[in-house]
């Protein structure tokens, strides 16, 4: 018989999202579960070794490692039971269906919060199966949780921040980054990040793109290609590089089987990373009672996960009847602060595509 647990809040997640919305439910006074299929806390943030930008009340500055230490702690303290090495496997109603090692067991709460993040794109092209050809996150990986190499000579696919950031992480582990490329005409993640690379010699071509990648049972070179503005490839261009690992980074998408299975409206956006689950400005989704906050709402970054799952936290606490104006207030504050957050000229766009997933939730609701 599977051990049955009940709890007010249970949150799905433990990374910024997952852990401040936990932490934000139990200060309203909430009894809350928080289940995370790793054996450490902090989602993404544990391979984060670089400081973070974005803004102070963000924790912009420091580590996202210590982070995700710091906001451990304050659930910890405040009291947020921890269920590491547990992974949701199910969602059933109020239930949620969970497996720890070869146990299994249910928790039934009166509000669930999923902050179950995102998972790496990939890429198809010829010989893309071929040992040596990964995500980016997986390279950052090897070489931040576990201290491994993942090979000596890389080329990197995708100048967003994600690429950007993990190629310096490469070089500063001590492998050579040939090149990185960019099928877009220019770079997508900050000119800081960009810049780094730039100074240590490693060439950032924009407008080209992978061709073919070969090897005899691992990967031993790749073929890429300058691409015009249709995204074409352009014969006679062809440069052919010796590389053991080609690491992708080119976008990711919101992990939201959990949110499907509970029978959540969906709609597609392509900034906000591909599917996400209609959701109203406090993070509550058209299934009453299931709210999400961080990368399944929308892809964006940690700070914006932090914000969201605050949010979703005080909103989650409302819903169970706990917590008063003061909340409410707070919940104000929070919004106001996530809007911030997306003013930057990356942040438009994902406000417009954020905003528009909210009138679609209002729009569901009205037909409810
Ligand atoms: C290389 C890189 C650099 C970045 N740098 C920055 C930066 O400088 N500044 C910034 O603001 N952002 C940065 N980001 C983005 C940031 O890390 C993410 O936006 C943020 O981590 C999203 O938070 P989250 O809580 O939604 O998801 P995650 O951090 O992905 O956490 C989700 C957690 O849920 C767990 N989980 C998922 N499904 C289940 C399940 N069914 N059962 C149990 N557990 C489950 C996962 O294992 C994971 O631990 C960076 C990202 C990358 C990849």
């Amino acid at each position: 018989m599977a051990r049955a647990e009940v709890t007010d809040v249970a949150v799905v997640g433990g990374g910024p999202a997952g852990l401040a919305a936990a932490l934000a439910a139990r200060q309203a006074g909430c009894g809350v579960v928080l289940v995370d299929e790793n054996r450490t806390l902090g989602g993404q943030l544990r391979k984060q070794i670089h400081k973070f930008f974005g803004s102070r009340v963000h924790r912009a500055g420091i580590r996202g490692i210590r982070i995700a230490k710091e906001l451990e702690d304050a659930c910890l303290e405040a009291g947020v039971k921890i269920w590491t090495e547990t992974v949701a496997y199910g969602i059933f109603g109020s239930t949620l269906g969970l497996m720890r090692g070869r146990n299994s067991l249910t928790l039934t709460a009166k509000a669930i919060i999923l902050a179950t993040g995102a998972s790496e794109n990939a890429l198809a092209f010829p010989g893309c199966t071929l040992p040596g050809v990964m995500g980016a996150g997986a390279a950052q990986t090897f070489i931040n949780l576990h201290r491994v190499l993942p090979g000596r000579r890389i080329l990197t696919v995708g100048a967003g921040n994600v690429g950007l950031i993990v190629s310096y992480q490469l070089l500063q582990a001590g492998a050579e980054v040939v090149a990185l490329v960019e099928a877009a005409p220019r770079i997508g993640g900050y000119a800081v990040h960009a810049a780094k690379l730039e100074r240590s010699g490693v060439p950032i071509w924009t407008s080209h793109s992978v061709l073919e990648a070969r090897g005899d049972g691992e990967l031993s070179e790749v073929t890429v290609v300058a691409v015009d503005n249709h995204f074409q490839n352009i014969p006679g261009t062809e440069r052919t590089l010796e590389v053991d690992t080609i690491c992708l980074a080119v976008g990711l998408t919101p992990l939201t089987e959990l949110a499907w299975q509970a029978g959540c409206q969906f709609a597609y956006s392509g900034p906000l990373g591909g599917h996400v689950p209609l959701h109203s400005a406090d993070m509550e989704t058209t299934v009453p009672g299931l709210f999400v906050a961080g990368d399944i709402s929308g892809v964006e970054e940690a700070s914006t996960a932090l914000e969201e799952g605050s949010l979703a936290g005080m909103s989650a606490a409302l819903f169970v009847g706990v917590g008063d104006r003061k909340l409410e207030a707070k919940r104000v504050e929070s919004r106001e602060r996530l809007a911030q957050l997306r003013s930057g000229p990356f942040g438009t766009v994902l406000q417009q595509a954020q905003d528009s997933i909210v009138r679609e939730w209002a729009r569901c609701g009205r037909e409810r």
